[in-house]
């Protein structure tokens, strides 16, 4: 069976096109242990480009996102099935508690992510790319731009 439409990337180097997964990869970092690295890497010519950084700290969080997803479907399920039943109010509620369980490792995740990826960032002098495109937009506009001469009224 074919995959669904996958997107399609290419190398800002050579121009290579290939799907996504074909190109997303992830490499150890030195004196990290336990630490990796997840990027994009070229077939052909090579080129590594850095997307993001996982931590154990972070894989321990996924940990807890998956658990208390696998809970929170757990329990809506048995309340849709016991909907209409006395049964259904204590588990709607146990359901809605399950799901602020979730969103609060979600936010746990989130704020690990952001912290752990800024200091290795720093550490190793790599980019995130939202920055490196908002620079590319900078320099667009720096370049490009629309032109001065608006003559006002
Ligand atoms: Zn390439």
């Amino acid at each position: 069976m074919n995959n669904p439409v996958e997107q399609t990337i290419a190398c800002s180097q050579c121009d290579t096109k290939r799907p996504l997964s074909e190109m997303v990869t992830q490499r150890p970092l030195p004196d990290t242990p336990d630490t990796f690295e997840v990027g994009c890497l070229c077939p052909n010519c090579g080129l590594w480009t850095h997307s993001y950084y996982v931590t154990p700290r972070l894989v321990q969080w996924q940990g807890r996102i998956n658990k208390a997803a696998a809970e929170f479907q757990r329990l809506s399920a048995l309340y849709k099935a016991q909907r209409g039943l006395p049964s259904a109010t204590s588990l709607f509620l146990e359901a809605q508690h399950a799901e602020k369980l979730l969103r609060g490792s979600e936010r746990g995740y989130a704020k690990v992510f952001e912290e752990s990826n800024a200091e290795l960032r720093k550490r190793f002098g790599t980019k995130s790319p939202t920055q490196i495109l908002q620079e590319a937009k900078a320099n667009e506009t720096a370049v490009g731009g629309e032109g001065g001469g608006n003559g006002g009224a």
